[in-house]
């Protein structure tokens, strides 16, 4: 207990010789559930702070940015390097997602190439189908089985002092970021008092609500994403597609895409396969702060390697009699984005 009390401060400490113990049993860890039970709760001092519409502006525009965070960087940089950047920008990238209370971009970016070498079997640390849907969702985050970082297995990033940094001492940025929050409102407060925001409600809403909506809808994709959707590949696991899971977490949702093409920057392979996050990026790298994204492969598109082309062909035909295109292709499944 007092161990995992540290760990809040310093992740690192004693994580080898955790992950060495292979023998650590898969479950509920009471003394790490409290980080969760502390952002849950923060988000009850709405009932203290009330509310304003620049504090729930502020929640809802800090969940998408820090969404696209999550999506944009710690999956599709750090776990997959779909596509390239500097070294400068990747720390502001290990920063930025720092904001979202999901620990630092390396435990993050282990786990989840963990996830994709054992997806739904027995060791996956987070399938819905070995392990039910409340484990998937929260329950695996705190065992002790989970917590530390190997870094032998991430040795491409743990080449980079500065994001071992941010992965030890992964409270800092978060702590940094809600003081942040509540000093913006108190500016606000002072500088423009027609607003009705405070300090305290940038906290609440800013910080505490848009957090954990934030975890909640980043861990539908762990807890639903094997279990609610469509499959277009035979990925040898129980991946889905879901439009809505798409929406919740912008473009996260095509993750039997996912897991089929891996190192593709694209999760949604067709036009009105919606992947908001592939937008963001492919708009970032007009700036030239990110390069090389990683196209979808042409094998993607190819009929024999889908379960049911016709599902595809029927999608996109029926977009072709919506418009009415006289020239439609005799092929629809032809049409790529
Ligand atoms: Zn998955
Ligand atoms: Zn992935």
């Amino acid at each position: 207990m007092v161990v995992s009390v540290i760990q809040w401060f310093d992740a690192d400490y004693r994580s080898d010789e955790l992950a060495l113990r292979k023998d650590i049993p898969n479950k509920v860890e009471w003394v790490r559930t409290i980080p969760f039970v502390i952002l849950h709760a923060g988000c009850l001092g709405v009932f203290i702070t009330g509310w304003s519409w620049t504090a729930v502006g502020a929640a809802v525009f800090l969940y998408f940015v820090r969404m696209f965070a999550v999506t944009g960087f710690f999956h599709r940089y750090f776990s997959h390097r779909t596509f390239s950047t500097s070294r400068f920008m990747q720390f502001v990238l290990a920063v930025w997602g720092g904001t979202c209370v999901q620990r630092g971009a390396l435990w993050w970016a282990y786990t989840h190439r963990h996830h994709h070498q054992h997806s739904d079997e027995p060791v996956d640390k987070h399938s819905p189908l070995q392990h039910g849907f409340m484990w998937s969702h929260i329950g695996w985050i705190t065992s002790a089985k989970n917590f530390p970082t190997d870094y032998s297995r991430i040795k491409d990033l743990a080449k980079f002092p500065e994001l071992v940094f941010l992965n030890r001492f992964d409270v800092l940025v978060p702590v940094l970021f809600a003081v942040f929050l509540f000093f913006v409102g108190v500016g606000l407060n002072a500088l423009f008092p027609s607003l009705g925001v405070t300090g305290g409600q940038m906290l609440v809403w800013g910080f505490f609500i848009s957090t954990t909506v934030l975890f909640h809808g980043t861990a539908c994709i762990n807890s639903m994403a094997h279990v609610w959707g469509k499959r277009r590949y035979e990925t040898g696991d129980d991946s889905r597609n879901s439009f809505i899971l798409s929406l919740i977490t912008l473009g996260e949702g095509w993750h039997n895409n996912h897991h089929m093409h891996m190192s593709t920057v694209r999760q949604g392979f067709y036009w009105w396969e919606l992947d908001i996050t592939f937008y963001l990026l492919k708009a970032l790298s007009w700036t030239g702060l990110i390069w090389d994204l990683r196209p979808v492969p042409a094998a993607a598109y190819d009929p024999e390697r889908q379960i049911n082309p016709a599902d595809t062909a029927r999608r996109a035909g029926m977009v072709v009699e919506e418009v009415e295109a006289p020239s439609a292709p005799s092929a629809p499944i032809a049409a790529k984005p």
